[in-house]
């Protein structure tokens, strides 16, 4: 995961706040210490003052007059009345005429409150917000404090490491958080034991991997593994994404590098998490010029840094969804040589992660998580996050104290289609062309062997786009698919289309998906999964990113691409007959199912099955 803040926010906090003291001291608080040192008295007292010659110095104002004692130690003031001879009798008294008193404290007390008192407000301030800082950083949130708050370097964290540190958080994630995934857990375990106690390992001349190297699909936890094994460990985590090191300048990356491993070995043990490493550790194959002469230098600057030398403690954990891009030399053995699969979560895998969410949250207790991670087959860690905060929501949006199992089947099918549009207006008779796409759909799947049994068929539209969609749900995990299998599948898949040509006559827009979808199946079965004839083992294609989508790369001559070519629609074309022939022969049924899911517009396996069995 990537977060990224600049210390700018902290010091203008600081500044400001600094600035707003100042303000206050000087407006109301020197005037309020000033006007304290004059005394306000009566006429009555300023005359026997005069009287008793205890006066100092005079000033008459034109509203007041202000005078001092005899020892000149405190200034008072009093209003100006009518007086005759009042001249002559402040003379008679010995009485200095001036026009130097000033309402003012004296220049002492005045120094110390416009000079002294700020600055110590400010770095009593200064070091105040430096340690609240530092316990957020203890917390796992903050980053790294760039420079020294005076003098030293005010501009934060410019050129300096935006590396976030999180100082043996009590808040740590553990194995125990991250569900599934055992065979990453074991294999992290190690990383563990040995940062608990390097000597043992040391004494025996074993060296730890430096680098160990995660690599699986986005979302799939990544991430907390890495917080994960910092946790059990009970070590500093430092984190650094693979873009923040070629955000800004040329030279700036390698010096990031530099800064965020110095930081790293004087904590050590701990450990540096890199994430999307393949931004920096790319191939140097020559493609794509732009970016690469700056990435090889970080990338040489990676390999090189002192952190990979030696045993000292420091264990850097590096996620990448792009395994196949990444330069040969940082992962030869004494660099990144581990490498730990995270994979997609398994059926089992999935129910356990919707259990560990599902605990932050209030749900009732008749949920089936089993049957939800059925439902959600090839759904990531993140996604299966999300699916339970969604379901979550939805309970507060229909105000509800819980999550239902309704709420949580609902969220997956938010978190697949899309939200619910509710005022997508249809046309009756688009809605009835909708109703038999669907139902196309369900009645191949249904009437073929080996097909994934239909639990929810609706025409209600969402904003994905989709007008409605036929839900399949595998029981328990599948591994491996037939080419039987994968046939059915483009037939159910070309099923909605054969629906709308029996009963209409004509062709829908509406099948564009299923194309799409039954195409690729097609397509792979023939190039890349060897089940066709004519090219038997051969790969013709290969998948160039498998965790980002699995583009695929041609891999063969112009002849063989056009034979490609006839053969993938050969393969659809025959399920495509399949699915008419089979729509033909149950057409009662196909408009019986039609009709109701007209009706009602959602309707579950169960009803399409007992209609169906009728
Ligand atoms: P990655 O780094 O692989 O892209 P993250 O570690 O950032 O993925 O995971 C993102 C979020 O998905 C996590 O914060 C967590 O909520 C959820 N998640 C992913 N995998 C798991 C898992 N195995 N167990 C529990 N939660 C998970
Ligand atoms: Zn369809």
């Amino acid at each position: 995961m990537q977060t990224k803040r600049k210390p700018k926010h902290p010091m203008a906090m600081y500044y400001l706040l600094v600035l707003g003291i100042l303000l206050v001291l000087n407006i109301f608080v020197l005037p309020w210490i000033s006007s304290q040192r004059v005394v306000k008295v009566d006429y009555g007292t300023f005359m026997k003052m005069t009287d008793e010659k205890d006066i100092g110095l005079v000033e008459v104002q034109s509203n007041q007059i202000l005078f001092t004692d005899k020892e000149q130690t405190q200034v008072y003031k009093t209003g100006r009345m009518e007086d005759e001879g009042l001249v002559d009798r402040l003379y008679a008294a010995g009485a200095v005429f001036s026009s130097e008193i000033v309402e003012q404290a004296s220049p002492f007390l005045t120094f110390l409150i416009s000079w002294l008192v700020p600055i110590i407000i400010f770095m009593a301030l200064g070091s105040y917000m430096r340690r609240k800082l530092n316990d957020k950083e203890n917390g796992g949130n903050a980053m790294m404090f760039g420079g020294n708050m005076f003098g030293g370097n005010m501009f934060g964290g410019l050129g300096k490491s935006n590396a976030k540190v999180y100082v043996k958080s009590s808040d740590g994630i553990h194995f125990s958080d991250v569900a599934g995934e055992d065979e990453a857990k074991e294999n992290l375990q190690e990383i563990v034991s040995y940062l608990h106690n390097p000597k043992k390992y040391q004494e025996i001349g074993a060296s730890m991997p430096k680098g160990v190297l995660l690599v699986g699909p986005p979302g799939t936890g990544k991430t907390m593994l890495a917080k994960a094994v910092a946790g059990e460990a009970n070590v500093p985590f430092f984190s650094m994404s693979g873009s923040e090191f070629v955000e800004m300048f040329v030279g700036m990356g390698a010096s990031k590098v530099r800064d965020l491993f110095s930081q790293a070995k004087e904590k050590a043990p701990c450990i540096v998490f890199i994430d999307e490493i393949d931004a920096i550790g790319k191939k140097r194959d020559g493609q794509l010029s732009t970016n690469d002469e700056r990435e090889q230098t970080l990338n040489q600057r990676l390999t090189e840094m002192d952190g990979f030398e030696g045993n000292n403690g420091v264990v850097i954990l590096a996620a990448t969804n792009r395994p196949e891009s990444l330069d040969p030399a940082l992962t030869r053995p004494g660099r990144f040589d581990r490498r730990v699969p995270v994979e997609l979560p398994d059926l089992k895998g999935r129910e356990e992660i919707l259990k560990v969410h599902a605990k932050k949250i209030k749900i009732g207790d008749n949920v089936d998580f089993a049957k939800v991670a059925r439902m959600a087959a090839g759904a990531s860690g993140a996604e299966l996050a999300n699916i339970v905060n969604e379901a979550a929501l939805r309970a507060v949006r229909d105000g509800r104290k819980f999550a239902t199992k309704a709420d949580l089947e609902e969220s997956i099918e938010v978190v697949i289609a899309g939200y619910q549009k509710k005022n997508a207006i249809l046309t009756t008779k688009e809605k009835l062309i909708v109703s038999y796409h669907e139902i196309g759909h369900a009645l191949v799947a249904a009437m073929q062997t080996n097909s994934a049994p239909v639990t929810k068929i609706t025409i209600i539209p969402r904003t994905s786009g989709a007008l409605g969609y036929t839900m399949q749900v595998d029981e328990g995990n599948h591994y491996l698919m037939t080419k039987e299998e994968l046939e059915n599948k483009i037939a159910t898949l070309t099923g909605g289309r054969a629906a709308e040509e029996i009963e209409f006559g004509y062709v829908t827009t509406g099948a564009s998906n299923d194309i799409e979808q039954a195409t690729k199946l097609a397509r792979s079965m023939i190039t890349r999964y060897g089940m066709s004839d004519n090219f038997d083992m051969v790969a013709l294609e290969t998948v160039t990113n498998q965790y980002l989508g699995g583009d695929t790369s041609l891999a063969c001559s112009a002849e063989t691409q056009s034979e490609i070519d006839r053969k993938v629609v050969e393969l659809v074309r025959t399920q495509h007959e399949k699915a008419k022939k089979i729509l033909t022969e149950n057409k009662a049924k196909l408009d019986e199912l039609a009709q109701h899911l007209y009706e009602k517009e959602t309707i579950t396996g169960e009803e399409f099955m007992q209609i169906l069995g009728q």
